[in-house]
């Protein structure tokens, strides 16, 4: 039976067999491309990005800039673009209507059918996707910094890549996914987009995302499942380590706090655009290609600094509810309450003045320390797995990102050679 994803088109992989990749690839021009670009070429071959088969031609971004929508009228929020300079293109000879292969780690990646190379207006482009058009937005940052020329065409991966350890088991692709989801026999699941390592409140963010995904369903037979999807893409200083992200909110489950029948751990390559309330929407065409039925939605979703207003996401989301084949749950905060002496959802419990947010830097101060926080905080299994994550696989034993780690880590895929 077909599998349909976004827009209510089938979800197809497009990969190559391998002789048959040898083959057409031969006597084409080798393009080197970036790990933005190979993450996204993941992405379309699998079907995380369904409808798209490649590359955006100039028509698809217009009409992505201009209404929010592919020409055929489907939702569509941001841009997926290759760019190459001017002289990638003379010195590869890229042509509309010729094929290239587009290589990565010196190995053939992925054969580009060229139909369109283009320029788009940046500051047009940036205002539309991210309301301003400030150097200072990582994502307007991004598209400023794009080479000079943009090219678009279909894409079909030429071989699978080789997902390094840990990351492995956690690489359930659109297809995978929706088999894994059928496998647990759940009615129900909602994703939780994550870049961190969990804290109780994240891990009440779950719970109670999982009572509201739950709702009306017969209590006899628990079926609905939390799937955290951890973004994972560029990094920068101070994030958290890929490998402690995934292994620890894995921890979750493996310390029995979640079961394998209510919960899974597992990824998407992408990197953030912090596009904050179109960025939303894109994360939920990436589950609804997952096959994942609702999807939870904090505070500030997607954002940077003080760009959006806290539920702006969520009002956008409900403008184009009736596009979009996913259930958004929208959440409130999760804080500590030392009255009640527990963990309590804002505006739930009237001890106002004496409720505690988590906050982002003391966490931190902690997991830095490496003195074990209360159970409150983080339990105690998650602390250990990413001080272990952090002695295996950080630089410098920590589980943050410094210069070293971004130097000296094992990528989390490789493309070998044909
Ligand atoms: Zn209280």
């Amino acid at each position: 039976m077909a599998e349909i994803g976004h827009g209510g088109k089938e979800i197809k992989e497009r990969i190559m067999k391998p002789d048959e990749a040898k083959e057409k690839i031969k006597g084409l021009a080798q393009v080197p491309i970036n790990k933005q670009i190979a993450n996204e070429i993941i992405d379309i071959s699998y079907g995380w990005f369904t409808p798209l088969e490649g590359f955006m031609n100039k028509k698809q971004v217009d009409s992505v800039v201009k209404d929010m929508k592919l020409p055929d009228g489907t939702l569509w929020p941001i841009p997926i673009m290759l760019d190459l300079s001017d002289k990638e293109i003379a010195d590869y000879g890229v042509e509309n209507g010729k094929s290239v292969v587009l290589t990565y780690q010196g190995n053939p990646m992925a054969l580009l059918e060229v139909e369109d190379i283009f320029e788009v207006d940046r500051t047009e482009m940036c205002q539309s996707v991210f309301g301003t058009t400030e150097e200072k937005h990582p994502g307007c940052h991004r598209i400023y910094n794009c080479k000079d020329k943009f090219v678009g065409g279909k894409i079909t991966l030429l071989k699978e890549p080789t997902i390094n350890e840990p990351f492995g088991p956690y690489f359930l692709p659109p297809l995978k996914m929706r088999e894994v989801i059928k496998e647990r026999g759940w009615d129900r699941s909602v994703a939780h987009q994550t870049r961190n390592i969990p804290h109780t409140g994240h891990e009440w963010l779950m719970k109670g995302a999982f009572f509201q995904t739950h709702n009306d369903l017969p209590v006899e037979k628990p079926n609905v499942g939390v799937v955290v999807n951890a973004i994972i893409g560029e990094k920068r200083v101070k994030d958290y380590i890929d490998e402690a992200i995934i292994l620890c909110q894995n921890e979750l489950q493996n310390a029995g706090y979640f079961g394998p029948h209510n919960h899974l751990t597992s990824l998407t390559f992408w990197d953030m655009r912090y596009a904050g309330p179109k960025e939303a929407i894109f994360h939920a065409i990436l589950r609804v290609n997952l096959g994942i039925t609702h999807h939870m939605f904090g505070r500030d979703h997607a954002g940077v600094g003080d760009y959006y207003g806290g539920y702006e996401a969520h009002h956008l989301l409900e403008s184009v509810r009736d596009q979009l084949d996913i259930t958004p749950v929208y959440s409130m905060n999760w804080l500590y309450c030392p009255v009640c002496a527990e963990i309590t959802s804002e505006g739930l419990c009237n001890h106002k003045d004496q409720q505690q947010k988590f906050s982002g830097t003391l966490i931190r101060s902690i997991v830095t320390d490496g003195v074990k926080p209360p159970r409150l905080i983080i339990r105690p299994e998650v602390f250990d797995r990413a001080m272990e994550s952090a002695n295996k696989y950080g630089a410098q034993n920590s589980p943050f990102v410094n210069e070293e780690y971004l130097e000296t880590r094992t990528p989390v895929f490789d493309i070998e050679p044909l």
